[in-house]
């Protein structure tokens, strides 16, 4: 048994002080291990604006910390040692340093806690793992609320969170009445409408020598650089954030669901990215939500619609991601089996709501939920694409995409691929819903009204192809009961020409060339 220091490895989504596994340790006795490993900047190939972020903010990071004291032995992507695997860096970094043992939180990932369990019997020296508390449901007691019930439903675990952290509570009340005020939260888009802009961070010199190393070694992924703009500290982080809570909370509710050509951000945060690097404390973050509702400075429904993404979208889908692993990555419970189209990286559609859903993912490694759900995840879904190549290709577009957060809203949420583990009915639409909530439909080349035929929006006919082609699966589903009754009341000649106007459709698309996400 060595008498050296204790290594306490950091990743790249581990960029908080308050980290479980620098707690209890003391400076003088600990070696922080900070790593930059190929292997996670290209098992998918991650947009370019998302690479140029995690390693800049854990450069950011490891200076920090070196400023409180600790030491930090860094390995940078162009370290000609580097084995290019945690796994191997740690190794190596257990005998340079003489380690006696190894502290870690738990990683994000399961193919990295695979790895993680691995270390007792790789490494030879001890390693103790600690939960991650950054996150405000532990694990077991999520375990042991799904263990209690038949059906997972996210509305009953954010009454419970609400309750445990006492969040917009009124003794045991809700406050304002009522636990959800989404039925307010369903405002369209009006043209004209001129949301604040968001706040941008200009590279500095550590941003800027990322970028570099980036185009480099990354030349070929997916995405721009030339905008930007992401914090990638957590004073940065702060900032934008109270931006958002001043400017924009009051309006979040309303236009959640909203779609606007060229408005890429409208009344969203945009702090998944910090948040989910651990540059912001999704606590913290709630209180201060709050607490502009309780100095009258936004409505109820603002601060209830937004504290309802963190602590119950946000924390549902991180314990149902461990609930459901590793099953969930291979799921395809409607057994869809078409390859991803190419489209999706070049954005070249004349279908307007999909070509600017991938021009806003291109230039900023961002759009906003609706977009990813009722815009691309419906599509995917109505189209019956593979599960796995749409993961595949959300986990590489998206600044905030880490596979705990990505997979589940993915398989689970979007495409049904779970059989309905995570959400009681697909999020099937026609163009209707996407006409409603956007301008997209007046500046298309289909025609949103028209059903059938060449001109007809594609979402009208894919729709009854994907409920037709699933009935057997579906139709016993209580919250589908009337759209199955509809196509019933249908004519034979009017169902097989939404088929064929499908079918017809569905031909035109070319599959997307190898290379793109791995
Ligand atoms: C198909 C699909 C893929 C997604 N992939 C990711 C992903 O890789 N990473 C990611 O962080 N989010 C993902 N989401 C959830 C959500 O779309 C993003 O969190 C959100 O768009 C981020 O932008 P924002 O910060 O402006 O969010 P806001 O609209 O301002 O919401 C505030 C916060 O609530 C949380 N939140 C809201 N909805 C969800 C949700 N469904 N699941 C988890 N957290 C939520 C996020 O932390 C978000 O930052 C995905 C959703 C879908 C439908
Ligand atoms: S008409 Fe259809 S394809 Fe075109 S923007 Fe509207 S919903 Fe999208």
């Amino acid at each position: 048994m060595t008498s050296g220091p204790v290594l306490v490895p950091i990743l790249g989504d581990q960029l908080s002080h308050a980290l479980s596994s620098l707690a209890d340790r003391d400076p003088a006795d600990t070696v922080v291990l900070m790593m930059e490993v190929a292997e996670e900047t290209t098992y998918v190939r991650h947009h370019k604006a998302k690479i140029v972020l995690i390693l800049s903010a854990m450069r950011h990071f490891a200076a920090e910390l070196r400023a409180r004291g600790w030491t930090v032995d860094y390995v940078a992507l162009d370290d000609p040692a580097s084995t290019g695997s945690f796994t191997g860096e740690l190794a190596r970094a257990v005998a340079r340093h003489g380690a006696r043992g190894v502290q870690v939180t738990e990683p994000g990932e399961w193919r990295v806690r695979q790895a993680m369990d691995g270390w007792r019997d790789t490494l030879g020296v001890r390693v103790r793992i600690l939960p991650d508390t950054r996150f405000l449901c532990p694990l077991p007691d999520f375990f042991a609320w799904a263990g209690a019930r038949r059906e997972l439903r996210m509305e009953y675990f954010y009454r419970d969170m609400r309750r445990r952290t006492g969040l917009l509570m009124e003794g045991d009340k809700p406050a304002g009445g009522r636990w959800n005020f989404d039925a307010e939260n369903r405002g369209a888009a009006e043209p004209g409408l001129v949301p604040p802009l968001v706040p941008g961070f200009e590279p500095d010199a550590i941003t800027q020598e990322v970028i570099t190393l980036v185009e480099q070694r990354c030349a070929g992924h997916f995405g721009s650089l030339d905008r930007f703009a992401w914090p990638v500290t957590a004073a940065q982080a702060e900032t934008a954030l109270e931006a958002f809570l001043t400017e924009r909370l009051p309006l979040f509710g309303r236009y959640q669901d909203a779609m606007l050509t060229g408005q890429d951000t409208l009344y969203h945060s945009l702090i998944s990215p910090a948040l989910n690097l651990g540059l912001l404390d999704p606590l913290a973050i709630c209180r201060r939500a709050e607490a502009e509702w309780l100095a009258g400075r936004v409505p109820i429904e603002a601060a209830e619609g937004f504290i309802r993404q963190i602590i119950g979208w946000r924390e549902y889908i991180r314990g149902m991601y461990w609930l459901e692993m590793p099953g969930l990555a291979e799921a395809n419970h409607l057994e869809a089996t078409r390859p991803l189209p190419e489209f999706w990286w070049t954005g070249e559609t004349p279908m307007r709501c999909l070509a600017e859903a991938v021009r806003t993912t291109r230039d900023n490694a961002y759009a906003h939920h609706i977009q990813r759900l009722m815009v691309l995840g419906n599509f995917a879904l109505l189209a019956g694409i593979r599960p796995q190549e749409v993961s595949d290709w959300f986990l590489a577009v998206y600044a905030d995409a880490c596979e705990w957060v990505e997979l589940p809203n993915v398989a689970g949420m979007a495409l049904h691929a779970d059989g309905g583990r995570l959400a009681s009915k697909p999020y099937a639409a026609s163009g209707a819903y996407i006409d409603r909530m956007s301008d997209y439909c007046g500046s298309c080349r289909y025609k949103v009204k028209q059903k059938t035929g060449p001109d007809a929006c594609p979402f009208n006919a894919l729709y009854w192809h994907f409920l037709a082609r699933n009935e057997a699966r579906l139709a016993g589903n209580a919250r589908l009961f009337q759209p199955y009754a509809t196509w019933r009341k249908m004519s034979a000649d009017k169902q097989a020409e939404y088929l064929a106007s499908a079918e017809a459709f569905l031909t035109t698309l070319e599959p997307a060339r190898p290379g793109w996400a791995r």
